[in-house]
């Protein structure tokens, strides 16, 4: 199950469960699709595995499973990731 993680690891940005912007990998780091495209060029900084779009939990199965509120704030991968792509 995913844990829809509540932002993006680059900038903090909020992503809440219902948001459009959020980006994972299959071990589901999160990033905002602003930095997901420019900085990350849509690969994941931390695996190298692709991001696409996290799916929207309906509100009737976020009100049973609850998203994480667990914050991942990683911005020195993210500037590492940057360099490589520039
Ligand atoms: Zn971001
Ligand atoms: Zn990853």
């Amino acid at each position: 199950m995913l844990k829809l993680k509540p932002s993006c690891e680059c900038c903090d940005r909020d992503l809440p469960p219902d948001s459009q912007d959020a980006q994972i990998c299959s071990f589901e780091c999160t990033f905002c699709a602003t930095c997901a495209g420019d900085r990350l060029a849509g690969l994941c900084p931390n695996c190298g595995g692709e991001l696409v779009r996290r799916p929207i939990r309906p509100p009737a199965a976020l009100a049973r499973f609850p998203a994480s509120t667990e914050r991942h704030f990683k911005p020195s991968g993210c500037e590492a990731a940057a360099r490589q792509v520039s």
